[in-house]
């Protein structure tokens, strides 16, 4: 399974790569070699639950507890899933990419 790049329509990169995406890293295409990156709209939005598991664990949880770390766990693995399956990938520079939807 791979990422699509939103130029080119080919495999930009292979899915877990994704997890590595951030507003702040552009990737390029595999096969284009397009800079593909995500908003911070999308990023945020992919992570969201993940962090709020991460925060709950915090909050409910003694500091250094098994069940600390088991939802610690839990919302690490949501951030990634976020990322990986719900976080549109976007062109880099592209005319209007931060705009688009807000
Ligand atoms: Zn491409």
């Amino acid at each position: 399974m791979s990422a699509i790049c939103p130029k080119c329509n080919n495999n930009a990169m292979p899915i877990w790569k994704k997890a590595f995406l951030s507003p702040l890293a552009a990737m390029p295409c595999e096969a284009c070699g397009a800079e593909l990156r995500v908003t911070w709209k999308s990023y945020l939005k992919a992570i969201a639950l993940g962090s709020i598991i991460f925060l709950l664990g915090y909050l409910q949880f003694e500091e250094g507890s098994l069940n600390q770390y088991l939802t610690f766990g839990v919302g690490f693995v949501l951030m990634l899933a976020g990322q990986i399956y719900f976080m549109p990938i976007g062109l880099d520079k592209a005319a209007g990419l931060d705009k688009a939807g807000v």
